[in-house]
């Protein structure tokens, strides 16, 4: 159980349509990393029906990891409801986001995301996309999302948004190519967290289980800072500081919630 605190796999999710994927028939399509640990599929698969049960994801959204036996491939569902999620849908990608066997199973459109975020930041292993409801006011407000609580002090560090006209114009708001996925890559500079305007957000951690904590303390904090706003009074943050000095808490806990979550969304499978 303590592989993933090092060299755990990432995972994304998201949702919206589906497409076969341009450039992906058996010829030409990238080489197999070979059979990933079945204890990451099933984290895998747990994180899908966990961030499902927490209000996180919908019938949108999705979470990848990296495979361990090649850091240039990655591990996502085919095109389904997250809470659908098993182990034998889950797909092997290259970081280009190409298929290693499609087998003419639909895909995220958005897996871009993921294959990005891999090249871009080497120590990331698992990636979360989802659309998290409280979350998305944040990205269209000029009221920037800050840690209310110690839950959510990985939020010091600042949380970037992500503004996809700035990369491409008007769009319909997906990140549906590899240079959107780059620009959203690049937004989230060394960041566990970033927003993307009008749509939603991105988590990424060292492995499955602090992908996961972020994105569902991403959604809590964001519901506790508009009711602390609603309150009318001036709203005393966590400071920087405190953040930082919180922050080796989660790493040395987060065992516990995981096993939790994970327990109750494998019990309903
Ligand atoms: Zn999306």
């Amino acid at each position: 159980m303590t592989y993933f605190l090092h060299r755990a796999p990432s995972i994304l999710l998201h949702a919206a349509r589906a497409s076969m994927a341009p450039g992906s028939p058996a010829n030409g399509a990238p080489s197999s990393a070979g059979p990933a640990d079945p204890s990451l599929i099933e984290d895998l698969v747990a994180a899908n029906r966990i961030l499902a049960n927490q209000g996180v994801l919908d019938g949108y959204g999705h979470v990848s990891a990296r495979h361990p036996g090649n850091s240039e491939r990655y591990l996502l569902s085919r095109s389904l409801a997250p809470e659908l999620v098993t182990a034998g849908d889950i797909m092997e990608f290259d970081l280009d986001s190409n298929p290693v066997d499609q087998r003419g199973r639909n895909m995220y459109l958005e897996r871009y995301i993921h294959g990005e975020i891999y090249k871009a930041r080497p120590e990331v292993n698992a990636v979360v996309h989802s659309h998290s409801p409280a979350v998305v006011p944040f990205g269209v407000s000029s009221v920037a999302l800050k840690p209310i609580y110690h839950m959510s002090a990985f939020l010091h560090r600042g949380v970037p948004v992500f503004e996809i006209r700035e990369a491409a114009g008007m769009t319909d708001l997906l990140v549906r190519n590899p240079k959107l996925g780059r620009a959203l890559a690049l937004s989230l500079g060394d960041k566990p967290v970033a927003l993307m305007r009008g749509h939603g957000n991105v988590t990424v951690g060292s492995g499955i289980p602090f992908a996961v904590y972020y994105a569902i303390y991403t959604e809590v904090n964001a519901r506790l800072q508009l009711q602390a706003i609603s309150l009318g009074g001036s709203v005393n943050f966590i400071a920087p500081e405190e953040g930082k000095l919180y922050e080796p808490n989660i790493a040395g806990t987060i065992a516990r919630p995981w096993e939790l979550w994970k327990k109750k969304a494998l019990r309903r499978a």
